[in-house]
């Protein structure tokens, strides 16, 4: 068994992962894990829960694909649930989060092509964020360590500094047809966009007749303590990106509009062989059935308040940790070398992942339990005791 076919992009572990259950995962020598990376905040319901194994035995024995040119009903049940539970009316369903960005950004280019105005397509994006690998995404993705080897990116896009209301005011005018923004930045260190920038966006946004495009494909799909992060930030925006949990492990993407943005993409617009394939959409509406209404959502909160406690416990206990930050599950910890304090807690059993040089990221499923909490906590002690030494 060669790893050398597998094309060199990642920076990886030494280790093969074999089988999950719930919260842990073991290693082909049978090394048991706490897994707080959750594949980057996708494995919402943890590892081969039972939901999802359903999904994909009952609907693998019924139709797995069959393309866009026809309907399928978890497609249509899908939909209807994210509807039901948005200020939004229509979905694309698509196959990752960076594709649900692209989706986004065709929107807002259409949109403000249909204003009549041919010079209306000006996509403003937020310095560190970060909306994908694709071309069109990484020309929004404010870091320059992902974009430099692959100039020229798009044109017509242009940085903001994130959260920072008057560089928004002194770029915004009636060529911007669209702001892509993530309410709380994940690869870019869990930094939460400001109630009042976000505000202010939406107000220029309606002032110029531009769409707000929000990426929640991150911090969305309950991670937050709500489906939506919009709803934690009192700000609707026209446009929101998903992925990553949605599908639990099962690729998947959905980019969701209202009223306003819907009718900008017409047949030939847009399209996805995958996309929205009965597999996926009925993988998708298990999750969302367990998240939404068998409470997993509704019990985030606590466990975030359990966690953050903690968290700052370990702070006040050990120097190591600069600030605790972040919303319900998605947290973080400044610390000065990540990458060096993850690599320490990976050898004590406990996945986490950094989000640039100096974050680490507590990503745990939604449905983690108290005791797989203090299971972490007591790894991550165990570590900064070490480092302290
Ligand atoms: C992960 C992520 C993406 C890209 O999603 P992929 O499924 O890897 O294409 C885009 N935006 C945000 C905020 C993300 O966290």
């Amino acid at each position: 068994m060669s790893k050398d076919n597998i094309m060199n992009t990642y920076g990886r572990f030494d280790v093969v992962f074999e089988k999950g259950v719930g919260s842990r995962v073991f290693d082909m020598n049978g090394k048991e894990y706490i897994d707080f990376a959750s594949g980057v905040a996708v494995n919402c319901l943890g590892h081969c829960h039972p939901a999802i194994i359903n999904a994909i035995t009952e609907q693998s024995n019924k139709l797995i694909h069959i393309s866009n040119y026809y309907w399928n009903t978890p497609n249509i049940l899908l939909a209807e649930k994210l509807i039901n539970n948005s200020d939004h009316n229509k979905v694309f369903f698509c196959n990752s989060g960076t594709e649900a960005t692209e989706v986004a950004l065709k929107v807002a280019r259409k949109y403000g092509r249909l204003k009549g105005n041919d010079s209306k397509n000006i996509i403003l994006y937020m310095s560190n964020s970060f909306h994908g690998r694709t071309m069109g995404a990484l020309s929004v993705t404010g870091q320059p360590r992902y974009q430099k080897d692959f100039l020229p990116l798009i044109s017509g896009v242009k940085q903001i500094e994130f959260n920072d209301i008057k560089d928004l005011k002194d770029n915004f005018y009636e060529d911007v047809c669209g702001v892509i923004i993530e309410p709380i930045q994940g690869e870019g260190g869990i930094n939460a966009a400001t109630t009042e920038f976000l505000k202010e966006a939406r107000k220029l946004c309606d002032k110029y007749d531009s769409l707000l495009i929000f990426d929640e494909i991150q911090c969305g799909i309950g991670r937050l303590g709500s489906l939506f992060a919009y709803k934690k930030f009192g700000v609707i925006p026209d446009v929101i990106s998903i992925a990553k949990a949605l599908g639990g492990g099962f690729p998947i993407g959905a980019c969701i509009t209202n009223e306003r943005a819907s009718a900008a993409l017409v047949p030939g617009d847009h399209g996805s062989t995958f996309g929205g394939n009965p597999l996926g959409c009925a993988v998708a509406l298990a999750i969302l059935n367990q998240l939404v209404d068998g409470g997993v959502i509704a019990s985030v909160e606590e466990k975030s308040a359990y966690l953050k406690s903690k968290l700052l416990e370990l702070k006040e206990r050990y120097g190591i940790i600069d600030e605790v930050r972040g919303m319900g599950l998605l947290m973080g910890i400044k610390i000065k070398d990540a990458k060096a304090f993850v690599n320490l807690c990976f050898v004590e059993g406990l996945l986490l992942v950094t989000a640039g040089a100096d974050v680490v990221r507590i990503l745990p499923p939604l449905n983690v339990s108290k005791e797989d909490i203090d299971a972490a906590i007591n790894i991550l002690e165990v570590v900064m005791s070490e480092i302290k030494e």
